[in-house]
């Protein structure tokens, strides 16, 4: 590890971070440490380091923003990338707007708000990167990133750039190629539509007075940890089984939003996984329903 870090280094791809704890690169705040992280700040640092890294045999992850991540608490062998601040790029043209991979999704959506374009009034309560966005097709309120992108810029694992359509991308719920074709997102484009910008906002601050009342926001968590099963609500099930403020170490259940699991403060991953085998458990003996975690689950156990 030391010599690759020591090439890295002298190869100029951005800042290198060793040993870096990513419990604050997370929403949960839970998580052991990198290896080795890497913040590029260009596209050609981005294809640089992947190069670099598939020469050489060595695993690497990409993170966003870590609101849909649970990191273990070993933390990730290898190298961690997460794109710089420098590739937070935006640019509109017209109801076309370009937007780099490390953008907030959130800001994105009270930007286009604010330039009367419609389309991503979703967006803004999701608190993820426009990376992090294609890659889990994000959503809400009835839809979702499959419904506006146009196209996205990845860099592969090989290091080529490569333009992916919509339709490339294979979009379902919650889903896309990018789970199973390593790459990282590192520009969006995205179609939207112009709009009036009092419905706009209307919309946005209806969306936010929801989620307000019913998610457990001012805490540490990382959104929706199950996703929804065919025709039914994963929160709904959860709550029905009575297990709204079950804990297992410093992980609850929200009492607010049964599909939360909140950080109490000084949750470790081994107990959020816990909790979430015990749903599991308890769901399927009660309903018969295999509830599958929505949430990513990162890093050596
Ligand atoms: C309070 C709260 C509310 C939420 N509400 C919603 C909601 O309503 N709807 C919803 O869909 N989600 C919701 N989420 C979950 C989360 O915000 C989304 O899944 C978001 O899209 C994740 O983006 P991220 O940048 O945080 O990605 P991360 O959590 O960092 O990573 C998620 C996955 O994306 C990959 N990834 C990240 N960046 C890139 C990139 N540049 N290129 C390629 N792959 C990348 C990672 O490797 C990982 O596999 C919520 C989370 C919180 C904390």
């Amino acid at each position: 590890m030391q010599q690759l870090i020591s090439d890295l280094r002298a190869a100029n791809i951005g800042e290198i971070r060793t040993n870096e704890r990513l419990a604050p690169y997370t929403t949960w705040k839970i998580g052991g440490p990198a290896d080795c992280l890497i913040l590029p700040n260009t596209k050609e640092q981005v294809a640089a380091v992947i190069r670099f890294l598939h020469q050489r045999g060595v695993p690497w992850t990409i993170i966003g923003r870590g609101s849909n991540l649970l990191v273990s608490d070993k933390g990730i062998r290898g190298v961690v990338i997460k794109l710089g601040t420098a590739l937070e790029t935006l640019r509109f043209e017209g109801a076309t707007v370009h937007v780099g991979g490390s953008y907030s999704f959130i800001k994105l959506s009270v930007l286009a708000a604010k330039e009367g374009l419609t389309g991503l009034e979703f967006a803004s309560g999701i608190p993820g990167s426009v990376g992090g966005a294609v890659y889990m097709n994000a959503g809400a309120h009835g839809s979702d990133v499959s419904r506006i992108l146009k196209q996205a810029e990845v860099i592969l694992d090989t290091g080529e750039l490569v333009t992916m359509q919509a339709d490339d991308l294979q979009y379902a719920y919650r889903h896309s190629i990018l789970h199973t074709l390593p790459g990282i997102v590192t520009e969006a484009v995205f179609e939207l539509q112009v709009g009036e910008r009092k419905e706009i906002a209307g919309a946005m601050a209806a969306y936010r007075d929801r989620r307000l009342r019913t998610q457990p926001l001012q805490l540490a968590c990382a959104g929706s940890v199950f996703r929804n099963p065919n025709g039914g609500f994963a929160a709904k099930l959860i709550e029905e089984a009575g297990l709204k403020g079950k804990r297992v170490g410093g992980a609850e259940i929200s009492t607010l939003h049964a599909n939360f699991i909140v950080n109490t403060g000084d949750a470790k991953a081994e107990d959020v996984l816990t909790l979430i085998a015990e749903v599991q458990e308890i769901v399927l003996k009660q309903y018969g329903i295999s509830l599958v975690p929505e949430v990513l689950v990162m890093g050596e156990r």
